[in-house]
């Protein structure tokens, strides 16, 4: 039944190729990590009007993403497909993807937010760009604060809503710095789905 993956993509343990009624009704694909490791990601519950996240950064959390975005191993974007597909399949705003910096994408090659959504086949729209190019390592969070505005939109956007979408949020500093470039370019609200709360 499963064709793409026939073992856990974390563990390589064979995946049990079971039927359920929730894969059949509330699933859009088999799952490609087993049932061991799916239980290792500790969720958050946590939704406010501004913010959803949906795991904690808990060490198999690092060890996904140390996998997933250094080693660039892009199959790893199928984990959460289902979460994204989940949560964002009806939603009529308009998605949006916090951009990489420029240099790290050149590092990196591809844009793992970006791979996230698509696995998920959520469609968005890129609207905003990095204004720098200067990392955020090692400033304490009023010096992020302060810092000029990290990104600008790219047009100007009509009075509807918007979803920013990133993979891990900490301070709320990005996700701060993307809200109001939105707004500022004419977006009516702007709430963000961010992968992980770290
Ligand atoms: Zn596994």
């Amino acid at each position: 039944m499963n064709k793409e993956v026939t073992h856990c993509l974390l563990c390589e343990r064979e995946l049990q190729q079971v039927i359920t009624w929730q894969t059949l009704f509330e699933r859009s694909w088999p799952p490609v990590i087993c049932e061991r490791c799916e239980a290792k990601f500790e969720r958050t519950h946590y939704t406010t009007e501004e913010l959803t996240t949906i795991f904690y950064y808990n060490d198999a959390m690092k060890n996904f993403l140390r996998q997933y975005k250094f080693s660039q191993d892009i199959i790893l974007a199928k984990v959460f497909r289902q979460e994204l597909n989940k949560l964002l399949r009806n939603r009529s705003e308009t998605i949006v993807p916090i951009p990489m910096n420029p240099l790290k994408k050149k590092e990196r090659t591809f844009a793992h937010i970006d791979e996230l959504l698509h696995a998920a086949e959520i469609p968005y729209e890129h609207l905003l760009e990095k204004t720098t190019t200067e990392t955020q390592v090692g400033k304490s969070k009023l010096q992020r604060q302060q810092v000029a505005p990290l990104f600008s939109c790219t047009k100007e956007l009509a009075a509807k809503h918007y979803i920013l979408i990133d993979d891990i949020v900490t301070t709320g500093t990005t996700i701060a710095h993307a809200k109001k470039a939105l707004l500022d370019a004419g977006a009516e609200s702007v709430t963000a789905i961010v992968l992980i709360k770290g």
